[in-house]
């Protein structure tokens, strides 16, 4: 268990290390969804559930090896957890066709060998109808007894599992029940709140977009099932890719990428294939913008090639002079250039047809970075515009929850020269071009089971709803930057003065006249009833904000007005009124604790520290925590579970 904690605090920090070519990994997408269903699923078992649950699908899979070798029915492997090899020369695929007519699909491996797994959703009646598929006659009965184990001694577990007190404290319902609820009651999450995370776009994950996730058909759908029986299934992945053809302007799309991340390793694959191809073998730098997400960095290198980093000018923008500095320098080196659009920093590059031509007249590929869709869907389509290849994130763009919420969907879309070279998979021929450059993923079409999420929320929009919510996102993002420009500086800008679907406001300047930081306005958000916009990034010392189209206008004000009450609360501390090292927004955010404590030695009331704002009184959501040192933490990971001498007698 404590290798566990440690893992997942790891995991939970890993997005701080987004740093470009300095970057450690390219996912930011959190699988944190899956975490915790699997944690969630030790705790209600517990170390004895799920013994028994092993022992049981071992048992399962040991009567079958049993009643295989009674009948002369070759079992290939000695040894077995859940998982049996069975050996039927010539005839795997009528044994199949024949557990199928049962109601079992077997693994097919080849002509002459099955696969052949149990788990805790099977019971004897499975390992019948599996006997009867092979033509075996056996006697569960009397083999229910005798049937000798798979596991070798040797490899049988005797030390103890999940020893915190977690695993074993929730044996109710009523038990588990309340302490998820205990636990969903720290979390700031969209139930409670606007995310205003820039470039992360937290958008309504609608209930009707959701629910289809929940159905049989769906959930339960093995990856490697049949295509015969998966046909639905497999509609509903064309009229996706379709759709997003006809949103992004490119030929071909791919659904296998899990995140946004697998999305740019695919198109830059796919890159490098083309390359190839044409006897380009040399062709392996990538050009990277200062203002492009930092997963680009990170993906290139994996793709195997070096990065190097363009400027970008005082507004943000690409600096045109540099790049063109940098394609002849690179020569014939060059294989892409990968340019956020809209950037990162939220504005709309005019130039970015020029920015492709110029690459394209240096013999490279344009991947455009199309996490940012949101500002762009039904307005602007990125296969137009001169790129050659983009991802875009369906959990954001197209409503797949995401962050804390899920898995992710990163599809890769290509124009008709790079479609060859999109993923496929070696289990499933109709999951990519038999001439691409093989799996990105386990799975032959990812995270199949979200894309239903993405299909509802396009048809239920339509062409004219998908518009209007770019026009909103478009229009949120620049009420916001006009509401707060006034109190915080707008970094970036496009010639007319506006954003795109994000703004930065800059707080470098205020930290200067009052040592008030980004991190104390992040916290004392929270104070308000707030999750913080991302910090520091891409700019260190500034605050992103994207409302996003789906926040009502009385959200949004309740945003600016906490914001522009913060920054009262700054003047506060500018004009000596509160000590620099004593003022509600150093010492954000408040816990119940702090505010009822019997002493209260600071220079502002607690009514102050808990309700700044009057509405707070009828729904206050309390930090469950004061104030961490994040950055220690990140690089001093505690665990922390009960010492090991808890556990004594
Ligand atoms: C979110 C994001 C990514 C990374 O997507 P993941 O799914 O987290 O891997 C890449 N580029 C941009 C512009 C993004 O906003």
């Amino acid at each position: 268990m404590p290798r566990a904690a440690r893992l997942r605090l790891a995991l939970q920090t890993r997005e701080q290390h987004i740093r470009r070519e300095k970057a450690t990994s390219n996912v930011c997408t959190a699988q944190v969804l899956l975490g915790v269903m699997a944690g969630m699923y030790a705790v209600w078992h517990g170390a004895d559930g799920l013994r028994r649950i092993a022992e049981r699908a071992h048992r399962l899979a040991s009567v079958a090896a049993a009643g295989f070798g009674d009948a002369g029915v070759e079992v290939c492997n000695d040894t077995w957890f859940d998982t049996l090899r069975a050996r039927v020369p010539g005839g795997a695929r009528a044994v199949a066709a024949a557990a199928a007519d049962r109601g079992y699909n077997l693994l097919v491996v080849d002509d002459d060998h099955l696969g052949i797994s149990f788990d805790e959703t099977h019971g004897p009646e499975a390992v019948e109808a599996v006997w009867s598929a092979f033509g075996v006659t056996a006697s569960l009965d009397a083999l229910e007894t005798t049937a000798p184990s798979g596991i070798p001694e040797a490899l049988e577990r005797t030390e103890p599992l999940l020893e915190h007190a977690v695993f074993s404290r929730y044996r109710t319902e009523h038990e588990m029940l309340r302490y998820l609820r205990r636990l969903a009651d720290r979390d700031l999450a969209l139930d409670r709140t606007m995310i205003p995370l820039g470039s992360c776009t937290m958008k309504l994950n609608a209930t009707t977009e959701m629910e289809p996730v929940t159905w049989n058909e769906v959930a339960n759908l093995h990856p490697f099932a049949p295509v015969d029986q998966v046909q639905g299934s497999l509609r509903m992945i064309r009229e996706l890719e379709t759709a997003l053809c006809a949103i992004t302007g490119y030929d071909a799309v791919s659904l296998q990428p899990n995140a946004g991340s697998q999305g740019e390793l695919a198109g830059l694959l796919a890159i490098r294939a083309y390359h190839r191809q044409k006897g380009d073998h040399d062709r392996t730098v990538c050009l990277i913008p200062s203002s492009a997400h930092g997963t680009n960095a990170a993906s290139a290198v994996m793709a195997g090639m070096s990065v190097t980093v363009v400027a970008c000018d005082r507004d943000g923008n690409v600096d045109l002079d540099d790049l063109r500095r940098q394609v002849d320098a690179t020569g014939e080196r060059l294989a892409a250039l990968m340019v956020t659009y809209p950037s990162t920093h939220g504005v709309f590059e005019e130039e970015i047809r020029d920015i492709c031509e110029i690459v394209h007249a240096g013999g490279g590929q344009v991947y455009l970075d199309g996490a940012n869709l949101n500002a762009l869907v039904g307005l602007a389509k990125p296969g137009e515009f001169g790129a050659d290849v983009s991802h875009l994130n369906l959990h954001k763009t197209f409503c797949i929850p995401h962050g804390g919420g899920g898995p992710g969907v990163g599809p890769v879309a290509v124009r008709a020269h790079l479609a060859p070279h999109l993923p496929n998979h070696p289990l499933s021929g109709e999951a990519g071009p038999a001439s691409g450059v093989g799996p990105i993923s386990a799975a032959p079409w990812g995270s199949a089971g979200i894309l239903p999420i993405s299909w509802v929320y396009i048809a239920l929009m339509g062409a004219d709803g998908l518009r209007m919510a770019t026009k909103l996102a478009i229009l949120t993002a620049n009420y916001v930057a006009a509401r707060l420009g006034p109190h915080y500086p707008v970094l970036y800008a496009g010639a007319k003065g506006r954003v795109a679907h994000e703004c930065i406001l800059d707080l470098r300047p205020i930290k200067d006249a009052s040592g008030v930081t980004v991190d104390d306005v992040a916290k004392r958000l929270m104070d308000y009833g707030f999750h913080a916009p991302t910090m520091s990034f891409p700019v260190a010392g500034t605050l992103m904000v994207e409302p996003t189209e789906s926040e009502s206008l009385a959200e949004l004000d309740r945003f600016c007005e906490a914001m522009i009450a913060i920054r009262g609360e700054i003047e506060r501390v500018e004009s000596g009124e509160w000590p620099a090292d004593d003022n509600p927004l150093c010492n954000a955010p408040h816990t119940a604790e702090d505010v009822t404590a019997d002493g209260w030695s600071h220079p502002y009331p607690r009514e102050v520290a808990a309700f700044p704002v009057r509405e707070l009184r009828n729904a206050k959501y309390w930090p469950p925590v004061g104030r961490i040192d994040a950055a220690h933490g990140d690089r001093n990971l505690v665990c922390a579970c009960p010492p090991v001498e808890a556990f004594a007698g």
